[in-house]
């Protein structure tokens, strides 16, 4: 490895530091650009707004972090998060009915996305080779024509050059458009579902036990828009998100004072969470974040893109959130650009256009079952995927049977948890089970 070689990263988010974290153990020096002013603490920030909404961390994504940052889990539970059977402390309404509770020997985290983020930033610090330089915007790239290369960024304070770039900004990365002035345009996937999220937290009043850490009462599409959760998160508190699709809510009657969130919990498609909160101490104001549209900008697919540049992140994929998968990806992504860095080492250029490959094979999946159940609302605009309303049917049939039979539960939260893929719902017995199940349910009808 020369002594030149050295990697710039735009954006200190979860995506940022997990590529600085994988890339410091080939690179001489990483510097991380963060618009954001330096954390005080496990704090919401203005970059990354959505912080201040539920962050699940599925299984994949715990693990991956737990490899990339040893022992990280347990710096979580010493400060507070709350650690849980994945499907005994899991009550959820989905599709009309409550899935079985039982014990599937699985272990999640339940915290605020700042506290997350701050355990990682703790790590970070311990990383002589990384720093990060806060409080700076990239405005644009270096790029050398000639070679189609970027060769560092531009900030307001002057320029840095950097062996390797890597666009980390999230949904807002303005790559697409920089690149577009230089002749190179990025294709994208895009999908309008006009989602709305509103959070606020509470303190629960302690006149009962309740069976659950973590409740989520989702919508039974198309009839209803409007879903929520409440989660227990560090500091003894509760965190309530409720999230409307196609303009479902109504964000100024909302916004009407504490009472007007509570208010909102009444339009759930059952009263659990405003029988919790309809009496608790908010702690926090509410907070609204909108998804009008949810896009995936297909790098991979562009034989021109400058060398010397890498995506990573939302910065390729903003997904409908309502999955908690976001996180999970960006760390399946740091996991297979480790992976890549291992396997070429000695000739590192190769890396980014194995990679964007690569990224695209993870988010592939998780983007189709995704947008499946987006497009149960008619008011959903985009690319259908093929088959929709085969597999719109086949999904909906495992979501009920998750309700009543363990093993297509069990291998649900898997492939949920994105532990497993999607062909293990397709197995012999869970078709016969699916099959079992419509034509029982048809023939009654
Ligand atoms: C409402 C909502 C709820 C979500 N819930 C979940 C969930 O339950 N589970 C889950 O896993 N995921 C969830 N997600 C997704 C998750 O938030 C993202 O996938 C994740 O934050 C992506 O991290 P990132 O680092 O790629 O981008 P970001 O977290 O957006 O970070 C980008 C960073 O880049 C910085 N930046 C931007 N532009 C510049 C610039 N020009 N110069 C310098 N710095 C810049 C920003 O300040 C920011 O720090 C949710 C998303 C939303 C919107």
């Amino acid at each position: 490895m020369s002594s030149k070689e050295k990697a710039i990263i735009i954006g200190g988010g979860i995506s940022g530091k997990l590529a600085a974290r994988v890339l410091s153990d080939y690179y001489n020096e990483i510097i991380i650009i963060e618009r954001d002013q330096k954390p005080e603490g496990p704090f919401p920030r203005k970059g990354a707004p959505q912080g201040e909404h539920l962050h699940a961390l599925l299984h994949a994504g715990e693990y991956g972090l737990e490899e990339l940052f040893p022992d990280i889990t347990e710096k979580f539970y010493s400060s507070g998060a709350i650690n849980i059977n994945s499907t005994i402390d899991l009550s959820w309404f989905h599709h009309g009915s409550w899935k079985v509770r039982f014990d599937g020997g699985y272990r999640t985290t339940l915290q605020t996305r700042p506290h997350l983020e701050w355990h990682i930033e703790q790590y970070m610090k311990k990383i002589p080779n990384v720093t990060i330089q806060y409080n700076q915007i990239v405005q644009d790239y270096l790029y050398n024509k000639a070679e189609n290369r970027i060769i560092g960024v531009e900030l307001k304070t002057g320029s840095l050059r950097a062996d390797l770039v890597v666009d980390e900004s999230g949904v807002s990365s303005l790559t697409s458009s920089w690149m577009n002035k230089r002749g190179i345009s990025i294709p994208s996937e895009k999908v309008d579902i006009d989602l709305s999220y509103i959070s606020k937290q509470f303190e629960l009043n302690n006149h009962h036990e309740r069976d659950w850490k973590i409740k989520m009462i989702y919508p039974n599409p198309p009839q209803e828009k409007i879903g929520g959760t409440i989660s227990k998160v560090e500091g003894n508190r509760y965190i309530v998100t409720l999230m409307g699709y196609h303009g479902a809510i109504n964000e100024k009657e909302v916004l009407k004072g504490d009472r007007g969130f509570i208010e909102l919990s009444k339009k759930l498609p059952i009263l659990d969470i405003y029988q919790e909160i309809k009496e608790a101490k908010p702690l926090s104001k509410t907070s609204i974040y909108r998804i009008p549209t949810i896009i995936w900008r297909r790098f991979d697919k562009i034989g021109n893109l400058p060398n010397g540049l890498l995506l990573i992140g939302d910065t390729i994929c903003r997904i409908d959130p309502v999955f908690g998968q976001g996180m999970s990806i960006a760390i399946l992504e740091a996991l297979s650009l480790q992976k890549l860095l291992q396997q070429h080492k000695n000739e590192l250029h190769k890396i980014p256009r194995f990679f964007h490959k690569k990224s695209a094979s993870i988010i592939s999946p998780i983007w189709n079952m995704v947008i499946t159940e987006d497009y149960r609302y008619p008011a959903t605009t985009g690319k259908k995927p093929y088959g929709l309303t085969l597999q719109q049917w086949y999904a909906k049939n495992i979501f009920i049977l998750s309700s009543q039979n363990q093993d297509v539960y069990d291998n649900f939260v898997k492939v949920m948890n994105l532990v497993s893929p999607v062909s293990s719902l397709m197995k012999p017995s869970i078709i016969k089970n699916v099959l079992t199940h419509a034509f029982s349910k048809n023939s009654k009808s």
